[in-house]
């Protein structure tokens, strides 16, 4: 029979995806010795089960459960089913970390009877009303769904009746009245009164828990962060540890590193004579950790050395929960800690330094998903001195962002859809403000420490956030805050910058971070490891810059058509597409021409000896066809034409499918001129940079949409021939001449065409477009509901679609290797920059991939994750 309940000791952290994350570490604490309470998991599996059996706990789970209930008992040496003082706590945790998602129950076990009992052994009945009201709480919001606003209206009310600020305060008679009030309220809502059996108590509640793993936020969360839906979540089962005895004890959450900044030493915060949910809910403010070693100076060496040894035996920086019972420490959960991309390059940096982990170790556990956030920019330090500060709070992760004002997450939503810059503020955040957060540039509260919920969330997404916003009294009704007497309505722009903790009044410009010597350092480790070469798309002198400051090495497209797009150019563009015979054209290159050899000028400065493929023109006639009157009539004065004469070439020249129409290498077939002098300009300016800097360019000519080997063969020659008449004396050497491959049926012929290409450059985007049929333009809506309906399961736009298009690529890099073994490989599609189709680009074996410059650091180090992943399979082959 399958064993669906393990205790502790029977479980390891390698048995994640059977326990969770949380029961594989509870059991790997227990088993390294340090301070857990003893309990069991059950398994993810068992989840499975319940919703396979149609949402129903099976007979064979209940009897493994209520064995282990036994066993418990008999450790304890105490009852749990006959409510006689035993109490237990209930809480979800899946295989991959999901904070806050899904539900928890503590101090289950408390009834009207237990409750005198656990008042009588304690010697202290506030304590014991205290969890008492807190389990019906919990209970009543997991089992039952009472939403959590309703206990607290009510809780705030008797606390305002008596004049109360903080929960501490509440005595026996209020939290008495509180008890009724609960009960009443579940009663309201279900018809029943509260379950006072505690089996029944405890079967609901694993329930409840397996039923969260498919609530709304925990759905969001997965989508958001890629997790599969049909992994399930363990239950965690646990003798109860009371952190809210009184002064003698207390809880919190410690991280062996600082998150925001990647700091050694013991960072976090703890809150005495508490429960868990408030030091997380952030409805009280906790301390610093240190004054705990004031208070406690035991607690806190055993503490930090427990912390110490738990980095140590997981080699990576944890984040620890832990609950101090009448001076007693225990720990509740251990976790690899969510921090800033900023900390977790810093953390990386220094455990390789002091020999935890390998530079490998570092770089295959590194998430470089969210490395771009640390590229984006900061405040502008001098714009900031002229704006109002309004106020300030805990910095829980850094950024700068500017937006309008919404007070609730469906308004940051909507906004988010308008395209309007939005950040939300709330008192706290829940569960429920996921989406909000997502969609918000940055996240304001005004209660809540560095671990609440809003903290731990932003930090994972990497958003900028600031919680316990001192003087913001928020309206949510009204829609209207008030910051140190000035009132924010909804709508109104704020900034908020999350590494200091200060809050503007209006919009401030934003700058540039500069990296980290551990940004370096970080990303040429990766650069040893990588076989692929990371090259960036680029257009300009600005861009060329970016991508030697992101360390990509060489330009793997540059657009000439995105050079075009300033006014006096495009006008120059115009003339030349509305040309009636071939000297009106060249008059119209002629115009082009200087601006189009200055660009490579600079661009080929800045990139020194590195490669730049060129792609000759390849603009779809549309995107440069003025649109409407105002153009049209801007257009005919600059060219010396009438209004009609404009109105009627771009009716001429309009097509049905521009995408599929006169673009590409049929352009250039069409009108040789045009790339013919793009050409010489490409020549003439690397002879020039060559003759004022000593530097050596080293261009390559891409021609575009090529789907017959003839288009290339004769575009060659012409080419070759301006190449040859340029540069007579062959100053520049050999210089290549290459295509994109983003027809299909190039892929198809690939061994023909390579016989006239030096090089492939796979153009991913296009071929998917034309392999799937799907238009770039339009297929935004519909992709989004094939993938709800799980039709599709990415977006084939941004992650490879590697049985499809991934075939074709296949196909020309065998046909093509076939009958030019020297062809050099590569991509710059947008699939170039993601991680999945980096590690299948690398497994292809292509020489490079290109992608956009504030893509290429995540770019270097997936292609660095590339090659060890397939050295680990190797080592695994050769193994085995
Ligand atoms: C491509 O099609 O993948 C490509 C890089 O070219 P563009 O996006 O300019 O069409
Ligand atoms: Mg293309």
């Amino acid at each position: 029979m399958r064993n669906y309940v393990f205790s502790f000791e029977e479980g390891s952290k390698e048995m994640k995806s059977l326990l969770g994350g949380k029961g594989a570490n509870l059991s790997e604490m227990t088993n390294i010795g340090l301070p857990v309470p003893p309990g069991f998991t059950i398994s993810t599996e068992a989840c499975i089960q319940y919703f396979q059996d149609g949402q129903k706990i099976n007979d064979i789970i209940k009897e493994q459960i209520l064995c282990k209930i036994k066993w418990l008992e008999s450790k304890a040496g105490q009852s749990f089913s006959n409510a006689s003082g035993f109490f237990i706590s209930v809480r979800s945790g899946a295989s991959v970390s999901m904070p806050g998602m899904m539900d928890t129950i503590l101090n289950l076990g408390l009834n009207d009877n237990s409750v005198e009992i656990l008042s009588k052994k304690t010697r202290n009945n506030r304590f014991a009303l205290d969890c008492y009201r807190r389990f019906i709480q919990m209970y009543g919001n997991v089992v039952h769904e009472v939403p959590h606003s309703k206990f607290e209206l009510i809780l705030e009310k008797i606390k305002r009746e008596n004049s109360i600020s903080r929960d501490t305060e509440l005595e026996e008679e209020h939290l008495k009245q509180i008890i009724v009030n609960f009960k009443e309220l579940i009663f309201t809502y279900t018809g029943k009164p509260l379950e006072q059996d505690p089996e029944k108590q405890l079967l609901s509640a694993i329930e409840a828990v397996f039923k969260s793993w498919n609530n709304e936020r925990a759905q969001t969360y997965r989508k958001i962060n890629n997790i599969p839906d049909d992994l399930g979540t363990a239950v965690n089962i646990q003798s109860m540890v009371f952190g809210n005895m009184g002064d003698a004890s207390g809880t919190g959450v410690v991280f062996s590193r600082n998150p925001s900044n990647g700091t050694k030493g013991i960072y976090g915060e703890f809150l005495l004579n508490a429960q868990g949910e408030d030091v997380v809910a952030g409805i009280r403010t906790p301390e610093p950790i240190s004054e705990l070693e004031i208070i406690f100076p035991e607690i806190y060496k055993e503490l930090n050395e427990a912390i110490h040894l738990l980095e140590q035996h997981y080699k990576d920086m944890q984040d620890i929960e832990f609950t101090i019972q009448e001076r007693k420490l225990y720990l509740l959960q251990t976790r690899s800690g969510k921090r800033t991309v900023e900390a977790a390059l810093n953390i990386a940096v220094d455990m390789v330094r002091e020999g935890v982990i390998s530079k490998q170790k570092a770089l295959l556990d590194f998430d470089e998903s969210k490395l771009s956030n640390l590229l984006h920019p900061t405040f502008d330090k001098d714009k900031i001195k002229s704006i109002r500060e309004l106020s300030s709070g805990l910095p829980a992760c850094p950024g700068a962002a500017s937006g309008k004002v919404y007070f609730n997450s469906e308004d940051v939503v909507m906004a988010k859809d308008k395209g309007i810059k939005a950040i939300l503020v709330r008192t706290e955040t829940s569960a429920e403000d996921i989406n909000g957060m997502y969609s918000a540039e940055g996240i304001l509260t005004s209660r809540g420490g560095m671990t609440s919920h809003a903290a731990v969330v932003a930090r994972g997404m990497g958003k900028c956030c600031i919680t316990n916003c001192r003087n913001l009294i928020i309206d949510v009704k009204q829609k209207f805050a008030i910051i140190n007497d000035i009132k924010i309505h909804e709508g109104d722009v704020i900034s908020i910058d999350g590494t200091s903790g200060k809050v503007y009044l209006g919009d401030i410009p934003t700058q540039q971070t500069s990296f980290s010597d551990n940004f370096n350092t970080f990303l040429n480790w990766a650069d040893e490891e990588s076989i692929l070469k990371v090259f960036a798309n680029a257009d300009s002198p600005i861009d060329a810059r970016k991508t030697i400051e992101f360390g990509a090495k060489g330009i793997g497209l540059c657009r000439t058509e995105h050079m075009f797009f300033k006014i006096e150019r495009l006008m120059a563009v115009r003339e030349m597409i509305f040309a009636n015979s071939k000297p009106e054209r060249m008059a119209a290159l002629e115009k082009l021409f200087p601006f189009q050899k200055d660009d490579f000028v600079e661009i080929f400065k800045v990139m020194k000896e590195y490669p730049v493929s060129i792609r000759l023109l390849d603009p779809p006639l549309h995107e440069f066809l003025p649109k409407d009157k105002i153009e049209m009539e801007n257009t005919a004065n600059a060219l010396n034409l009438s209004y009609e004469e404009v109105k009627q070439k771009v009716e001429d020249l309009s097509e049905s499918n521009p995408m599929l129409g006169h673009r590409g290498c049929r352009l250039g077939i069409t009108y040789p001129e045009i790339y013919e002098m793009q050409v010489r300009a490409i020549i003439l300016a690397a002879l020039e940079t060559r003759d004022s800097t000593g530097i050596s360019p080293k261009p390559e000519i891409m021609i575009p949409l090529v789907g017959s080997e003839k288009e290339l063969s004769v575009l060659r020659e012409r080419l070759e021939e301006v190449i040859t008449s340029t540069d007579k004396n062959t100053v520049l050497g050999k210089i290549s001449i290459g295509t994109m491959i983003e027809v299909p049926r190039a892929c198809i012929i690939a061994d023909k065409i390579a016989e006239y290409a030096d090089f492939f450059s796979f153009g991913t985007n296009d071929l998917t477009q034309m392999t799937f049929g799907y238009s770039r333009d339009d297929s935004g809506p519909f992709i989004k509901i094939y993938q709800k309906n799980k039709i599709l399961k990415d977006d084939p736009f941004q992650v490879l679609d590697q049985n499809g298009v991934g075939e074709l690529m296949k196909i020309a890099i065998e046909k093509g290797r076939k009958t030019n073994w020297n062809l050099k490989l590569g991509i710059c599609g947008e699939h170039g920059g993601d991680t999945a189709s980096i590690l299948f680009c690398h497994n292809l074996g292509l020489d490079y991939i290109s992608c956009s410059p504030y893509r290429v650091p995540a770019a270097r180090i997936a292609a660095a994750k590339a090659a060890l992943a397939s050295v680990n399979e190797t080592v695994k082959v050769v193994l085995s």
